[in-house]
């Protein structure tokens, strides 16, 4: 009997089944020991597009620079310094805080935006 993956002679007995193939013990271990697809290359991709600083909307910088030279701020006064609504400023931080950029912190009790590192 011979792995299917690689080739390699399989004892009687020996022999792993996954997916229709017949594997070996290294080549079964393998595949089970290969990380379930999730989410690992929309973060990857997402840190990409940081590092190259590409994607941003025009809000979306002005954020970062806003918390670069001020933060950390509270949302009220972000949002009254860039004029735009509580809404937009959500799903443009959502953005910010998922390519790593900026976070959430708290000071004084109470929650403040601030650049990531
Ligand atoms: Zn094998």
């Amino acid at each position: 009997m011979k792995c299917e993956k690689c080739g390699a002679n399989i004892a009687v007995g020996d022999d792993r089944q996954h997916a229709g193939q017949i594997l070996c013990e290294d080549c079964y271990m393998a595949v089970m020991a290969a990380p379930k697809t999730c989410d690992p290359w929309a973060t990857y991709s997402a840190k990409n597009t940081a590092a190259q600083g590409l994607e941003l909307t025009v809000d979306q910088r002005k954020i970062i620079d806003l918390i670069k030279s001020e933060g950390p701020l509270r949302k009220e006064q972000i949002c009254s310094a860039l004029g735009i609504g509580e809404d937009a400023f959500q799903s443009d931080f959502a953005t910010l805080r998922h390519l790593e950029l900026a976070r959430a912190c708290k000071v004084d009790d109470q929650v403040h935006y601030t650049l990531f590192g």
